[in-house]
């Protein structure tokens, strides 16, 4: 969807006019009769300002029905109930941290399997689907290291087999890519990322085509629980009203700061599916409409812990945090950050480097980001050699 088309997307309280949707603070709906009343009865199963949200987010990403949760894991939680002991998932190898953490720590001990793989290769998913695979778990763009996976491709194979494909689509948005186009049957977001765009709010969607998957999933939010409150859902209607605006902006500023950062001395590789280099751009340009997105990550020649904390400490512009999407740019070392649970072998083979480091590309003026980077790199490679003469001495 275009600006114009997100933005009269939301409609108007039909009952005073109210441009903003209203914020229905309630816990529940007084009834005519008992079981008559104007389609709401009680707040965990819907909430009018619940429902606008809902209805937006089905409509992004071209499905069928949405549906809002507490936080971006409450939603994959939420699709993870789906299952039934001894069902297996196929999942991306270098998934979302909080989303390994769940399937290996909670789900497994009920009896759920998970294969990991190198989805960029869809034939690798033959190596291990089954009879018994539900699931195939994508993220594409992947967090840190920004690898692509042929959606289509990989919904061909897995309704082959009657499993349905899971599209995290936090990092691309429905401005860059709408899975359920692609053939994928469930497509999640963290809606603390883009959606939100402001980081001041934490979210989750699930926004399915299905009639039978939207009764399946309406049904494990009521009997489950873990909604999105009325002032987040305004929230959250209120980040996406810009999400076309905002978004086209990061893509264009990461995609400067990309070229930018292949021409530093002190950087060794950098990730970005907008770059020709980068071994999946091809399919990255199809699937992702000529956006690849606000987040770049890159490794330092000098491949150590301590490089990357030294740039990390000196942005002024980029803020040091996790999390991404926001309209303020962030810059975080996984190695100490994001992936720091994770054993340093595993992490490596992962692709996440001792000094990899990732930005997230706010709305700044992208001069003043590109400035804020060179400047950091400045201080760190002039430091080296004062401490280099220093050791001379
Ligand atoms: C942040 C994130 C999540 C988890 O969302 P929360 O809102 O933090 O629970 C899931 N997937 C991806 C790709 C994310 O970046």
């Amino acid at each position: 969807m275009n600006q114009t088309e997100i933005l009269h997307a939301i409609p108007c309280d039909p009952l005073t006019g109210s441009i903003s949707v209203p914020i229905y603070q309630t816990a529940t709906f007084v009834q005519e009769a008992p079981g008559v009343h104007k389609g709401y009865d009680y707040a965990r199963s819907n909430n009018p300002t619940r429902a606008a949200l809902e209805t937006l987010v089905a409509k992004l990403e071209h499905g069928k029905a949405g549906f809002a949760f507490a936080t971006g894991l409450a939603a994959i939680d939420a699709v993870l109930k789906l299952l039934s002991s001894g069902d297996e998932i196929i999942a991306v190898d270098d998934i979302y941290g909080g989303a390994f953490r769940l399937f290996t720590h909670v789900y497994q001990k009920f009896g759920i399997k998970v294969h990991y793989v190198d989805t960029t290769k869809a034939e690798n998913i033959l190596d291990c689907i089954n009879e018994k695979t539900k699931l195939i778990w994508i993220e594409s763009p992947t967090n840190p290291t920004l690898k692509i996976s042929d959606i289509q491709r990989i919904s061909h194979i897995a309704h082959s087999y009657k499993a349905w494909v899971v599209v995290d689509n936090t990092f691309a948005t429905p401005v860059a890519q709408l899975p359920l186009l692609l053939g994928a049957d469930i497509v999640i977001h963290s809606g603390t990322k883009y959606l939100g765009g402001h980081s001041d709010l934490v979210a989750g969607l699930v926004i399915v085509e299905s009639p039978e998957l939207a009764e399946k999933i309406k049904f494990i939010q009521n009997a489950s629980g873990g909604i999105l409150g009325p002032q987040d859902s305004w929230l959250l209607i209120r980040g996406i009203e810009t999400l076309s605006l905002r978004f086209k902006h990061q893509c264009e500023s990461a995609n400067k700061i990309a070229a930018f950062l292949l021409q530093c001395e002190i950087i060794d590789e950098v990730f970005y599916p907008g770059l020709t280099t980068h071994q999946n751009h091809e399919i990255a340009k199809v699937q992702q409409n000529g956006y690849y997105g606000g987040v770049i990550s890159f490794t330092l020649h000098e491949d150590t812990i301590e490089a990357a904390t030294a740039i990390v400490t000196q942005t002024k512009y980029f803020k040091l945090a996790e999390s991404l999407g926001g309209v303020k740019s962030l810059i975080c070392q996984p190695s100490l950050m994001t992936h720091k649970s994770i054993p340093r072998e595993i992490r490596i083979q992962s692709g996440v480097k001792d000094s990899l480091i990732r930005l997230s590309c706010g709305i700044e003026e992208v001069e003043d980001l590109i400035q804020d980077l060179q400047q950091a790199f400045a201080l760190v490679s002039n430091n080296k050699i004062v401490s280099q003469e220093l050791i001379q001495d």
